[in-house]
């Protein structure tokens, strides 16, 4: 089996690709983008979180001060008690985590919390963290004179409350506080020495070791260096997150493409099996019509197309049984009639519907072969002694050269141009009727209703009409030869006896009915055996022949000429009385007698003939009894001596019932 990918396939592959591209192209884009914006965004972030804590340094720095401050005036203006109660009241008050002020004589006038013992100020020069963990201010007081009256100490501790503050400010980094030598001071987390000691001497932002870090050096008033860590942020795991989504994305553009690919294809296919059901000749299928998008319309076209299929079929079918009927009808004449006249408005008519010609004739040989004369004419005007001349318009050209032509009948240019009395400004369709190669004929069809004229095809089927019609005039020249023969002598070419009996009934009865004359004429040769005794039968034959067309030449159309056997011949004569009768006999005689029967190189012979008549009703009314008395007459006119001729001297016979013919 041809293997192929089916629409429904190529339209999910499609759906797929057009979902898919733009997506892993963003996804590449982005995974190539992606980790450096957000290096870059933490780069600054812990950049800015660092300079938020030294601020925050700074400020702690400013409280203590003031803290310091406040003690200080509380013990010069008031004295050691008031600064004592001064110095616990800040520290209960939170305002700082240990306040100690010291006399002129480094006494120490207050205390509260814990202080250092060397407590550096936070606005002097960088810590180096050796004290411990604190911030402190250190503000010197004197006397309103102008002496020294001591100095009074305020510090937070940077490993507590401090540091949480600290990291509270930043989020979720680390925060470690260095002295100025890089010691650490204090811190949230656990770093080594090593993660340390690199961040302290790395520029702001650098990634190491899983971690991005950021160092703020110690200034005025920050009395600590600052470094903040935070984990590095992980750029791949994004994608690695957009791997899964693009694989539940691939796998829901494959479901949608599907689903869609089916809901596009499925009246296609629909529309498909319906194709093939009227291909394989169902016309009846009507495809259901779903909506009005170009699947509707392609299935609406489709059902018109159908529609109209199952008429053309309807008028093949209906003209295919007109050829058939046609056809039979043909057949049936042909086998049944040789009635030529009859057989050729059949074949003409047939030829005419199976071509849906508006006219047509047919046109015969004369036997001369030298003009065409109109045998059988349908819805065509043309005269009824229509006669063409062989070579002459249309019909004469086929019949002359034999071959069927097809085209327009006119005096335009290419144009098939008719002789005067052919139908013209028609289409015409004009094939010769052939004999055994000889054309005894031609067949003109007109006028084809069809659109376009005849065609090729007609001109196939008007060949078969043609050569049907050929065949029906054959056989029927065939039968009339064949039923001359029946009814002539072979020898004279006179009516036989047979033809002669079948003759005289009907005149007989014509007259009798009419009440006209009919008289019968019996001749003999006289002494005819000397003839073939001394020339000879054949000579005896040649004067048989020559007799016959003496008579012949002596007769009248109407009048019927047979031979009645051996060298005696009987006339019948309508419409003639004994006067008539006699006056024939007498013509006949004397053109026997009045020249010599001879052929070239032969001698001449002399004879004479006798004749003996009788006349209806005067002598008889049935056959047999006037042939009687015409051949008593005959031998009368003998017994005279020969060369005469008598008329029946007997009276009419009884009426005969009816007429008898001779055995
Ligand atoms: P009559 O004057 O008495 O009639 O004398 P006839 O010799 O003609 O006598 P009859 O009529 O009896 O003779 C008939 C002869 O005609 C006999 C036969 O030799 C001849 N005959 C008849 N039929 C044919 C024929 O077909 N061809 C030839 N050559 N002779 C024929
Ligand atoms: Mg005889
Ligand atoms: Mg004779």
């Amino acid at each position: 089996m041809e293997r192929y990918v089916t629409l429904r396939w190529r339209l999910t592959f499609a759906f797929v690709l057009v979902v898919l591209v733009p997506m892993l192209v963003g996804l590449l884009m982005v995974a190539r983008t992606l980790p450096d914006a957000v290096q870059a965004r933490q780069k600054a972030g812990v950049i800015s979180a660092t300079r938020l804590v030294g601020a925050v340094l700074q400020d702690y720095c400013d409280r203590a001060k003031t803290a310091a401050e406040a003690a200080g005036r509380a013990a010069t203006a008031a004295g050691p008690a008031d600064a004592r109660a001064a110095a616990a009241s800040l520290v209960s008050r939170g305002l700082a985590d240990g306040i100690r002020v010291v006399g002129a004589s480094d006494k120490i006038v207050a205390a509260s919390g814990r202080v250092p013992a060397q407590p550096e100020d936070c606005g002097g020069e960088p810590s180096t963290g050796a004290a411990g963990p604190y911030l402190s201010a250190v503000v010197a007081f004197s006397t309103p004179q102008g002496r020294s009256a001591g100095s009074a100490v305020a510090t937070f501790d940077a490993s507590g409350k401090v540091l949480r503050r600290l990291q509270q400010a930043i989020g979720d980094a680390d925060v470690v506080l260095v002295g100025s030598t890089g010691q650490v001071v204090a811190g949230t987390g656990t770093f080594t020495p090593q993660v340390i000691r690199d961040s302290f001497s790395d520029p702001p932002g650098t990634r190491r070791f899983g971690l991005v870090s950021s160092y703020l050096p110690a200034s005025p008033s920050q009395a600590y260096g600052v470094i903040v860590l935070e984990p590095a942020a992980k750029g791949p795991a994004l994608l690695v997150d957009g791997g899964a989504v693009v694989a539940i994305a691939v796998l829901l553009a494959i479901a949608i493409g599907v689903v869609s690919a089916r809901a596009t294809t499925q009246p296609l296919e629909e529309l498909g099996d319906a194709a093939a059901r009227i291909a394989s000749g169902d016309l009846s299928t009507v495809i259901e019509v779903r909506s009005k998008d170009e699947v509707g319309r392609l299935a609406v076209a489709f059902n018109a197309m159908t529609d109209d299929l199952r008429g053309y079929v309807g008028q093949l079918e209906a003209s295919r049984d007109e050829l058939q009927s046609g056809l039979a009808r043909l057949g049936d004449t042909l086998s049944s009639t040789h009635d030529l006249d009859r057989i050729l408005n059949v074949v003409l008519e047939s030829a005419m519907a199976s071509t849906r010609a508006s006219g047509g004739m047919v046109l015969l040989l004369t036997t001369s072969r030298d003009e065409l004369v109109l045998a059988a004419s349908r819805g065509v005007d043309v005269p009824l002694d229509l006669r063409l001349k062989v070579g002459d318009g249309v019909s004469g050209r086929v019949a002359l050269s034999g071959d069927a032509v097809r085209g327009r009948v006119g005096d335009e240019v290419g144009e098939l141009r008719p002789a005067r009395g052919e139908p013209g400004a028609t289409s015409l369709i004009a094939v010769p009727l052939k004999s055994s190669g000889t054309v005894i004929g031609v067949l003109d069809l007109y006028g084809s209703a069809l659109p376009g004229g005849f065609d090729d095809n007609d001109l196939a089927t008007i060949r078969t009409f043609a050569s049907q019609a050929t065949v029906a005039v054959d056989n029927v020249l065939l039968h009339e030869e064949a039923q001359r023969l029946s009814i002539t002598d072979g020898l004279t070419g006179l009516w036989n006896y047979r033809y002669f009996t079948m003759t005289v009934g009907k005149e007989i009865e014509r007259a009798a009915r009419f009440g006209r004359p009919l008289a019968l004429l019996m001749l003999d040769l006289d002494h005819f055996k000397d003839v073939n005794d001394t020339f000879g039968h054949q000579r005896g034959d040649a004067v048989l022949v020559e007799l016959a067309g003496r008579i012949r030449g002596e007769v009248r159309d109407v009048d019927t000429v047979a031979r009645y056997g051996g060298e005696e011949i009987v006339v019948v004569l309508p419409e003639t009385d004994k006067a008539g009768a006699a006056m024939l006999a007498e013509r006949i005689c004397d053109a026997i007698a009045r020249k010599p029967f001879g052929e070239p190189g032969a001698p001449p012979v002399h004879l004479t003939v006798s004749a003996g008549g009788a006349v209806f009703p005067v002598h008889g009314l049935a056959a047999s009894v006037l042939l009687a008395r015409a051949d008593e007459a005959l031998y009368t006119a003998k017994r005279a001596g020969r060369n005469t001729w008598r008329i029946s001297s007997g009276a009419s016979a009884p009426p005969a019932s009816s007429v008898q013919l001779p055995d």
